[in-house]
């Protein structure tokens, strides 16, 4: 008889929140456009984070 136990999957954990890697560039905003661009081509984790940030941040567009 083999016995089951119940796992308890834990959370995986994230250097950073997922959220913060989310941005909404303006429809036809062209400093947006060129955020998100700079973020694609960015490297770091760290870059992509600034990059969403300013992105999140922009008003007026
Ligand atoms: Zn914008």
């Amino acid at each position: 008889m083999s016995t089951q136990q119940a796992r308890q999957e834990s959370p995986v954990e994230l250097p950073i929140e997922p959220w913060l890697y989310e941005a909404r560039p303006a429809p036809g905003c062209a400093v947006c456009a060129a955020l998100m661009e700079q973020r694609a081509a960015a490297s770091t984790d760290r870059e992509r984070f600034a990059l969403s940030a300013e992105i999140r941040d922009h008003r007026g567009h």
